[in-house]
């Protein structure tokens, strides 16, 4: 037997006990004659001590212990002289008998402490020793333990967990797939799926009417900072529902998490946002609604007083910034740089400063009067003390996006976006299709098989633009702190209701043969009404700890280039693998 305890167990009642435990050493240090031993295991650290004046031999092996070395090591539980009431396991410590070096270790590249001193890129490469830390430790516990709570929700619902294929013709989700070339069909490829909702649709056909999977998702996407090619879905799929059951059934599981994982609870019922008023007031599909500061339209109010830039928009909007109006000339200057920025990519910033004495200054004072700008505040809701910032331009959304950004980055600066405060809440009512102008067509705003809300289908099999714009899907996400965290609707299981949405969407009848033929034919033996959702694992993980990256939550993440620096890949592979599954590689271009 390696070990009766565990390196995080004893305590002060455990004393007079003999033990053997097993670990890594953290650290060692000599003390006026005597070693002390960090032994580390994923449990906790406890401290080994080996006396002045025990045998030679013991002392010897004790001096040589390097960190990280695995050891077993026996003795009796004592109680300490100075105890460390910062470690559970700090009122005691282990007299040691014997230590057996289980095996060695070369100089760690870093230190395995809470805080270490390895950079990003470092841990990266040696991420099983990463993985010995606290912080990632608990990570990974909290993500099994959302796993298992979301288990054990949904199979107190009826849920099935089925699993499906990964080696699959592309899923229509709008991202690029991986593809997978396959050596017994040369010339022929697999791909892995962007989501497994065909197939969760396809089971609802079967008749599985509650069906959910934590699976594995992969979308060769451009990388953005924070997004995994690799990732895990809770996915979802009910039959014989209407949307208000599929939220129903999952704010629950949600008000379950929150309960039992953090102890928080959440509003019951969850606040509900139709995805107009989010973007009209928060510029955002997915709000961060834990503070207001909301977005308000001022167009009527600022136009035909010969100031072009606002005379000419079609929208202008505005901002109430709480204590702004004491900002300098330097910190508005640079606000206004930061709203120029391509990643905002504002032309400019006008602002009215609402200060203490009752007295407005603004940047556009030569255009309006006091009590003109003194009814803008009031449009925006503005008390004394703020600063109003304003931002026009001709496409309406465009700008409320711009406000957003702006909104949600003073909102940071005035620390109200406190990670460990929560403000879920469902968006509902969202277009069913999104004009792209670049191509000229309709794109499923979600994906093609989302159905349209019944009350709009004049509106879905006109031939309009405009009426075609209007028409809202029964589609939802779950938004928490700014972050879609989930998503899904209810699905068209009608054939000619599917028909019409790939003519809209401009999909031909072999187009759509060749891409769904599968699922189209599947749905001729008696689809059920359905729906479902998917939640983004990792980051239900990330934000239930109150962290914005969702890399931690992974054991082992790729990089922002969506590399694997550990096991370095992707990686070219020999030419008899090439070979074999008849493909060449071109010379690529510099
Ligand atoms: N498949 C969708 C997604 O991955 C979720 C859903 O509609 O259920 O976002």
């Amino acid at each position: 037997m390696y070990r009766d305890h565990t390196c995080g167990e004893l305590r002060i009642a455990n004393v007079g006990q003999k033990v053997t435990l097993a670990g890594w050493v953290q650290r060692s240090r000599k003390l006026g004659g005597m070693t002390f031993i960090d032994l580390r295991d994923r449990y906790g650290i406890t401290q080994l001590v080996v006396e002045a004046d025990a045998e030679a031999s013991l002392v010897e092996t004790a001096t040589s212990l390097g960190r990280e070395f695995v050891i077993q090591a026996v003795g009796e539980v004592v109680e300490r002289q100075s105890k460390n009431p910062k470690m559970p396991t700090g009122d005691i410590e282990i007299k040691l008998e014997a230590i057996n070096i289980l095996n060695k270790s070369v100089t760690p590249p870093f230190t395995i402490e809470d805080e270490s001193d390895g950079g990003e890129d470092i841990r990266a490469k040696f991420r099983y020793l990463d993985l010995r830390r606290n912080p990632l430790q608990n990570a990974l516990a909290l993500r099994h333990r959302l796993a298992h709570e979301v288990r054990n929700y949904l199979d107190s619902k009826g849920f099935m967990e089925i699993e499906t294929p990964y080696l699959i013709k592309s899923t229509p989700e709008g991202a690029r797939d991986f593809v997978v070339p396959s050596r017994m069909n040369p010339g022929q490829f697999y791909a892995l799926p962007q989501s497994p909702q065909t197939f969760k649709q396809l089971l609802m056909v079967a008749g599985y009417d509650r069906y959910f999977q934590i699976v594995r998702c992969f979308r060769d996407e451009d990388l953005r900072a924070d997004r995994q090619p690799e990732f895990t879905q809770i996915d979802c799929e009910m039959s014989f529902v209407e949307q208000e059951d599929v939220l129903n059934m999952f704010e629950g599981m949600m008000r379950t998490l929150f309960k039992n994982v953090v102890g928080v609870d959440i509003p019951n019922p969850l606040p509900r946002m139709s995805w107009y008023d989010a973007m009209d007031k928060y510029g955002s599909d997915k709000p961060d609604v834990r503070f207001g500061m909301t977005i308000h339209e001022i167009t009527d109010k600022v136009k035909g007083n010969g100031f072009s830039v606002l005379d000419d928009a079609a929208y202008v909007g505005a901002i109430a910034v709480p204590g702004g109006a004491e900002y300098t000339r330097k910190q508005i200057d640079e606000i206004t740089e930061w709203v120029k920025r391509p990643q905002v990519g504002a032309k400019g910033l006008i602002y009215i400063k609402l200060n203490a004495d009752g007295s407005v200054k603004s940047s556009i004072d030569k255009f309006y009067t006091p009590e003109q700008l003194k009814a803008v505040a009031e449009a925006v809701e503005a008390k004394m003390g703020d600063i109003i910032f304003i931002m026009s331009g001709d496409d309406t959304r465009k700008v409320q996006t711009m406000l957003g950004v702006l909104r949600l980055e003073m909102g940071g600066r005035l620390g109200l976006r406190d990670p460990k405060v929560f403000a879920p809440l469902w968006i509902v009512d969202f277009p069913l299709l999104e004009w792209s102008e670049e191509d000229g067509r309709f794109y499923a705003m979600h994906h093609p098989f989302t159905a349209p809300k019944p009350e709009h289908m004049d509106w879905f099999n006109s031939n309009k633009k405009e009426d075609l714009e209007r028409v809202c899907a029964n589609a939802y996400d779950f938004v928490l702190n700014g972050n879609e965290l989930g998503g899904g609707s209810i699905r068209i299981h009608n054939a000619d209701v599917q028909k019409r949405m790939f003519e809209v969407l401009g999909i031909g009848p072999e187009e759509a043969e060749y891409k769904f033929g599968f699922i189209i034919h599947a749905f001729q033996f008696g689809a059920p009404p359905h729906g479902g959702l998917a939640f983004g694992f990792d980051r239900v993980c990330a934000l239930f700890a109150g962290k914005e990256s969702i890399r931690d939550f992974i054991a082992f993440p790729k990089n922002n280039q969506g590399r694997d620096v550990m096991i370095d890949s992707p990686s070219e592979i020999d030419q008899a693998q090439l070979d074999e599954l008849n493909l060449d590689i071109r010379p690529i271009a510099e």
